[in-house]
């Protein structure tokens, strides 16, 4: 299975590890991250698994410069002609293919051997040209509008998104969802990050998505206020 539908016009695709999602509408098919390298046959799959062709893809938007989330993007700009999209203070990583900013384990045993195993400041990814950089505040014109979070401290150029006919909120890594809610596997900076991370419990939305784990399909709010209290 190429992907799973979260709610009416969003799908889930394993990127190895990472998810991408993929939102259907009117104007065309956004994908939100592209995964981990050589993710991009999966992306391809789950596009055609919906009647789809690759030039359906229309935008592309990073919400941060990791590995796991950028490795696959410049395979699938280059199959489906997407416009790309990132935050300016991570398009030179975007551009460049790393090597990347350095991060602190975040608190607790769990994330501090996975921050070890799962990121490598030293990766390198396929260099690719963002097209347009976003911000603080905008709502792109996509997909029947998508409000941008600037949210920094796992990753100083992260966003999140609200995808707002859906109130689906894509938290990218200010949380992880893999066996239990909480921090992302490390931060930058952690008390930036706390702030973020306080800030996305604030807002409205019904269902969340991360970067990393399982989805929360309704009453993400309270759950999210309940992880941060
Ligand atoms: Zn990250
Ligand atoms: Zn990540």
């Amino acid at each position: 299975m190429a992907s799973r539908q979260i709610i009416s016009g969003v799908h889930v695709i394993a990127m190895g590890n990472a998810n991408g999602f993929l939102i259907e509408a009117p104007d065309g098919l956004t994908l939100i991250d592209a995964g981990f390298p050589g993710k991009e046959a999966t992306v391809l799959a789950a596009i055609q698994a919906l009647g789809r062709s690759p030039e359906d893809l229309r935008h592309l938007i990073l919400t941060h410069a990791h590995p796991d989330h950028i490795g696959s993007a410049a395979a699938i700009v280059r199959a489906t002609g997407a416009r790309l999209y990132a935050h300016a203070l991570d398009q030179s990583l975007v551009e460049t293919g790393g090597p990347f900013r350095p991060m602190q384990a975040a608190p607790g045993t769990l994330r501090r051997v996975l921050c070890r195993v799962l990121f490598d400041p030293a990766a390198r990814t396929v260099p690719i040209k963002v097209d347009q950089t976003i911000s603080d505040g905008e709502i792109l014109p996509i997909a029947g509008g998508i409000e941008v979070f600037h949210v920094p401290g796992h990753c100083a150029g992260q966003v999140a998104l609200l995808w707002l006919p859906g109130r689906m909120l894509f938290a990218a890594d200010v949380f992880m969802n893999m066996m239990g809610l909480g921090d992302p596997i490390g931060f930058e900076s952690l008390e930036t990050g706390r702030a973020s991370q306080k800030r996305l419990a604030g807002l409205h939305f019904d269902a969340i998505g991360f970067g990393h784990g399982a989805v929360i399909q309704r009453d993400a709010m309270a759950k999210l206020k309940e992880a941060t209290a």
